[in-house]
C-alpha cells in the first residue's frame, strides 16, 4: 500500500468507494465521474503505478483482466464494452495506481479522442 494513494485507500476500505466487484487479487468500483452507462474503474490491489508496472505481476495482471471480464458479464455488457488504461500526462493519467476503466452500455467512437 502506498501511504498517500486514493485508490490503495479503497482497497483498504479506509475511504469507501461504490464497490462493484473484488478478488483476491483486483478490486472494482464505479467511477465518480461516469462517461457511459457503465464506467467501473478495475484496479490491481497491489500499488503499481500504471499497465506496465502491472505486467512486472503476471498473477496481478491477470487478476485484473478477469475482474473486467466478470464484472461485463454481471453488467450485462453482451453486445461489447471497452476496456482503457491511461499512462501518462499525453493520455490524460490522473490517478498513479494503475486502473482500467470499463465502459459500456452505449456505442463507443473509434478512435477515442
Ligand atoms: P485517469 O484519468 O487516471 O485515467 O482516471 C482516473 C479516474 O478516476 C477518473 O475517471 C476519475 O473520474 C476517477 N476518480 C477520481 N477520483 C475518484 C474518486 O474519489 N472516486 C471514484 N470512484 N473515482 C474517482
Ligand atoms: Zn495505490
Amino acid at each position: 500500500m502506498s501511504a498517500d494513494c486514493l485508490f490503495c485507500k479503497f482497497v483498504a476500505r479506509e475511504i469507501e468507494p461504490q464497490v462493484v466487484a473484488e478478488s483476491e487479487t483486483a478490486f472494482a468500483f464505479r467511477d465518480i465521474n461516469p462517461q457511459a452507462p457503465t464506467h467501473v474503474l478495475v484496479i490491481p490491489k497491489r500499488h503499481v503505478a500504471n499497465a506496465a508496472e502491472l505486467a512486472q505481476h503476471p498473477a496481478d495482471a491477470a487478476g485484473v483482466l478477469a475482474l473486467a471480464a466478470q464484472v461485463a458479464e454481471a453488467e450485462g455488457l453482451d453486445t461489447g464494452y471497452r476496456l482503457v488504461t491511461n499512462t501518462g500526462a499525453d493520455a490524460g493519467q490522473t490517478v498513479f495506481h494503475c486502473h482500467i476503466h470499463l465502459l459500456g452500455g452505449r456505442g463507443l467512437a473509434w478512435p477515442p479522442g
